[in-house]
């Protein structure tokens, strides 16, 4: 992994709803993009599940990197009780009861913006780092590397890690691909916000349709071009393609539903880096990233 002098060009992989498969999506884009020559490192963000290096038989582990968010702590000896802090709080983390002298951080609330200890006049706050997980970096070749955000259970910091992700691999490939949480929340957003394009992933039935609808919203209101890729072809119905179509959206691509092809991914039988069988569906979204790197 290694620091380029350009800008990374971000994609982003996402999806309205879980399992379309929208991680093997993300792996066989990149493994294609490497083959083009390209610089890849393929961020997983999906960090209360991240699997996509499951995908790779062959990598290099690295050491993890653990990552934390700072929650304040207060010293009751020096406290005042005065309530600054629990007032510029804007996430409700902080009770102070004056009477009682009570005071309480509730830590899964707060969102580490450290307005508190600015606010506080009696040096009573100090903040202390809390692990919420890590970052696991996987070299699988010189030019094509894994990332992977793995948050800690029990914490609710998808986003606050999912950042600290994106300033791990800031520009250190000429193409990040981001493997987005499943969804339409906070953690979806914040994978797909700054993305240069992004790809839903979907599947032609009822559900997916639905979901993909609330998913092209988020992305319109974030302004961020995209298109629309199509896993297991041949399921459901027509009414995808007519919804593309009178809302013209790009299509990039269509993976034929194959049962083969199914159990393999339940079995965790792997793709690989090498040629693989999938790269003729994935060809016309290469050709599409290529089209805007230029
Ligand atoms: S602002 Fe400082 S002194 Fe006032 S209640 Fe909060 S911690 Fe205590
Ligand atoms: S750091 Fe921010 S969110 Fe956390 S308790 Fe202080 S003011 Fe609230």
């Amino acid at each position: 992994m290694t620091n380029s002098k350009k800008m990374s060009f971000k994609i982003a992989i996402a999806s309205g709803k879980g399992g379309t498969g929208k991680t093997t999506v993300s792996v066989n884009l990149s493994n294609l993009l490497n083959r083009n020559r390209y610089n890849t490192l393929l961020a997983d963000c999906d960090v209360e599940e991240p699997n996509s290096a499951l995908f790779f038989s062959e990598k290099q582990e690295m050491e993890p990197k653990e990552c934390f968010q700072k929650i304040p702590e207060i010293d009751s000896e020096k406290c005042t009780f005065c309530g600054k802090c629990a007032e510029y709080c804007e996430f409700n983390a902080i009770s102070i009861i004056k009477n009682l002298k009570y005071q309480k951080v509730h830590s899964d609330l707060c969102h580490s913006c450290g307005a508190c200890s600015v606010v506080c006049k009696h040096g009573a706050i100090k903040e202390i780092d809390h692990p919420i997980g890590s970052i696991q970096h996987y070299r699988i070749k010189d030019d094509l590397n894994v990332v992977e955000g793995r948050l800690k259970i029990g914490s609710a910091m998808q986003t606050m890690l999912i950042n600290q992700v994106k300033e791990f691999i800031d520009n250190k490939a000429e193409i990040l691909v981001f493997d987005a949480p499943p969804g339409t929340s906070c953690p979806m957003v914040e994978t797909v916000a700054d993305a240069d394009f992004v790809v839903l992933v979907t599947e032609p039935t009822p559900f997916g349709l639905y979901d993909l609808k609330l998913a092209v919203d988020v992305v319109k209101q974030l302004g961020v071009p995209f298109g629309v890729f199509v896993n297991k072809a041949g399921l459901g119905t027509d009414k995808m393609y007519e919804y593309l179509k009178a809302e013209e959206i790009m299509l990039l691509g269509e993976v034929p539903f194959d049962r083969n092809y199914a159990s393999k991914y339940a079995e965790g039988k792997l793709l690989d880096t090498k040629e693989s069988s999938m790269d003729s569906y994935y060809e016309y979204l290469v050709d599409e990233i290529k089209r805007r790197l230029n």
